[in-house]
């Protein structure tokens, strides 16, 4: 890095550091916002940490200021905008630089003198965020502008939001001099999105030590607002495998005016619609045979009792369709599921092409292997002219979280307290997160991004115009500090 872009970046992290001092330019009056029903009474805990939520909102807008779009990223700002932060409160934060720009940030909080890496819990978040088509926004995706209640903005969710809430759970650990029984570690880490040479798998490869954990707790599992009413909190124990396979159709090229019965784009697209209209085998993990049993209690009377019936001998087959076309998740959390996501043929419209390519999107159950998915694809495309080839970068299987561990049973507890009853169900999410590389590493992580999102929230991330409801956002603080005070402060 030269010198002059070392000066732009700490002119711009003391310009942030400014503004972070005064977070009240992201409040917005308790009556303008949307109620979170289902909440508990509030003892003197959740006072104390509704302040801390009130600064933390400021945090968070300012963090979607720090554009981190990635590609290409540059966490490297926000890293030092948090590391102004934590210096403020006297917690010294390490910056890792992972790539020019591009950065996670370490900060613990100690329990000893001595560490003990396998009682210590993780809290993590990620600072980049996916790109923004601005034109399809209504509002500047990196204004952090509040409206209704709203804070809007990309990262609001994914994942500025829990950077944010993690934040002013660990500041207030600080403040309130918590004892603790276990070390608590603060990471944002870079290119979740990604996945790249900056992301966590290296910065695990190279700085383990740094922020070695038994426990973590990341995004990957929601709060469910349904009706305006917490329904569930799926706390995800375990993530689905990502693999994409290209599918190269070749044939002869030639003059389009004499079609030709080996056109690969003909090929192509039968091969794709094949393949688009598959419909893997069923299989219930044990993660996803308990949500589905707990959620059939919550659901109406109809979907539940087909929810119940998925692994009856006589009428399983007809329950399963059911669910799985009441809803993608639910299809894509009981089978393999294979996505068409580009295509890519021709070079002039008057040309038949030598080649057609499309990939496939690939996301498999925990457990199962990608050569046998390769192989049944093969015999359901059955064309010589057709041939899958694997892409490098495959998502990891990793194992899932324990459901018995202490720090499971604290998140289940707290949150049923605080959501008026609706309780935790394991969650397996289709999508990725850090949490399986975290999961190699023996650590017991769970995803659980604190906040009660009603579905037309939870679909705006890496869409436009998105958004988090700011009492949802107090809410998530507030839970998210009595899990770690449970599970982390001795009382
Ligand atoms: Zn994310």
């Amino acid at each position: 890095m030269k010198w002059n872009r070392i000066v732009q970046v700490l002119a711009g992290a003391a310009a942030l550091s400014m503004a972070a001092s005064f977070p009240g330019s992201a409040q917005v009056p308790q009556a303008e916002r949307p109620g979170i029903p289902g909440n508990s009474p509030s003892p003197l805990a959740a006072r104390d940490m509704s302040a801390m939520a009130k600064e933390a909102e400021g945090w968070l807008a300012d963090l979607i200021k720090i554009n981190t779009s990635n590609p290409p990223g540059n966490e490297q700002i926000a890293a030092m905008y948090i590391s102004g932060i934590l210096a403020k409160e006297g917690i010294q934060a390490e910056i890792i630089d992972m790539a020019p720009g591009r950065s996670a940030l370490v900060a613990r909080l100690r329990s000893s003198v001595v560490a003990n890496p396998s009682k210590a819990l993780l809290l993590v978040a990620h600072l980049d965020t996916v790109p923004v088509d601005k034109s399809r926004w209504s509002v500047d995706p990196f204004g952090a502008v509040i409206k209704d209640g709203y804070l809007y903005g990309r990262g609001a969710i994914d994942d500025k939001g829990m950077v944010a809430a993690n934040l002013a759970v660990f500041i207030s650990l600080k403040r309130t001099m918590a004892h603790l029984n276990r070390d608590v570690i603060f990471l944002a880490t870079d290119d979740e999105e990604g996945g790249g040479e900056a992301s966590i798998r290296m910065l695990i490869a190279k700085h383990w030590d740094k922020f070695a954990a038994g426990f973590a707790i990341n995004e990957g599992g929601n709060v469910f607002l349904k009706n305006g009413k917490v329904q569930y909190t799926g706390v995800q124990a375990d993530e689905k495998v990502a693999y994409n396979i290209a599918v190269i159709a070749r044939g002869t090229s030639g003059h389009a005016s004499q079609p030709t019965k080996d056109n690969p784009v003909v090929h192509l697209a039968a091969a794709v619609a094949k393949l688009g209209n598959y419909s893997a085998p069923v299989r219930f993990t044990s993660i996803a045979r308990r949500y589905f049993e707990g959620l059939a209690a919550l659901e109406d009377d109809d979907i539940g009792k087909w929810m119940r019936s998925m692994e009856t001998p006589d009428r399983g087959e007809h329950a399963q369709r059911v669910i799985s076309d009441a809803s993608p998740l639910w299809n894509s959390m009981m089978r393999d599921t294979i996505a068409p996501t580009v295509l890519t043929a021709g070079v002039a419209n008057n040309v038949i092409p030598a080649e057609a390519r499309a990939n496939l999107n690939v996301r498999l159950l925990p457990g199962d292997t990608i050569d046998k998915v390769l192989n049944d694809l093969n015999k359901l495309v059955n064309d010589p002219q057709v041939k899958l080839e694997l892409q490098p970068n495959a998502g990891l299987a990793a194992p899932s979280s324990s459901l018995e561990s202490d720090f499971y049973a604290v998140i289940s507890k707290v949150v049923a307290q605080e959501f008026g009853g609706a309780p935790a169900l394991p969650f397996q999410s289709t999508w990725l997160t850090d949490s399986a590389q975290l999961r190699l590493h023996q650590v017991q992580a769970y995803g659980l991004v604190p906040f009660p999102l009603a579905q037309e929230d939870l679909k705006r991330m890496h869409g436009d115009d998105e958004r988090i409801p700011l009492a949802s956002f107090d809410k998530g603080v507030d839970v998210l500090a009595k899990i770690v005070s449970e599970f982390a402060v001795t009382h």
